[in-house]
């Protein structure tokens, strides 16, 4: 039995934080982990600058509905549902995914979830699990799946290293260097050979 993992943001969705900087103006919530490392303390940076703002849930999923996945990135779901079993494995949260599952015709999402208060204010986040993408994998594999996984930066490449097969996908070139292991891929096509070729060789 075969099945597909892949990243969200960047594979099948722009970046959800880049897009709500956008929509919203405050170029504040462009920083990554590259300009803050520590996960939490930018996510706690984020949480209060949609606070400042006053930015709740619905306003940011009202918001985040503006965002379109990528141009086929809806036909290449439907592509792997009728060949393979498919999970995405994300580290976004179900509340700002909500809006871009229902594009692409609600996948199954594996992701992480935020916390409102009674005025929908987000008052905090919580990872269901710490390194759930690798995670999610080995338990695929225990479960006696094979696995190709996609993904197109390095929260994925501990998946793309547990996986039968790793393969990035449109991936900046500092990923592509640290990681030459993995086969690049750029195009929906190209990802559907790839794929082919994992499981009809693993
Ligand atoms: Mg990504």
């Amino acid at each position: 039995m075969n099945i597909v993992c892949l990243d969200l943001e960047g594979v099948l969705v722009p970046e959800i934080w880049i897009g709500l900087a956008e929509r919203t103006g405050i170029g504040a919530l462009r920083a990554t982990t590259r300009d803050v490392p520590d996960y939490d303390d930018l996510m706690q940076q984020r949480l209060r600058i949609l606070d400042e703002h006053g930015l709740g849930m619905d306003h940011i999923q009202a918001v985040i509905d503006e965002v379109r996945p990528f141009p086929g990135a809806r036909e290449f779901l439907h592509w792997i549902r009728e060949r393979y079993q498919l999970v995405i494995l994300s580290d976004t949260f179900y509340e700002f995914a909500h809006p871009l599952m229902r594009q692409l015709d609600w996948p199954t999402l594996f992701c992480h979830r935020l916390e409102v208060d009674g005025e929908r204010r987000i008052i905090n986040y919580h990872l269901r699990l710490a390194d759930h993408k690798r995670a999610a994998v080995a338990a695929f594999q225990q479960l006696n799946f094979r696995v190709t996984a996609a993904g197109d930066s390095y929260n994925d490449t501990g998946m793309l290293a547990q996986a039968e097969q790793g393969l990035l996908f449109a991936p900046p070139q500092n990923v592509i260097d640290d990681f030459p292991q993995f086969p690049v891929t750029r195009e929906y096509d190209e990802l559907k050979n790839a794929i082919e070729q994992a499981f009809a060789h693993s």
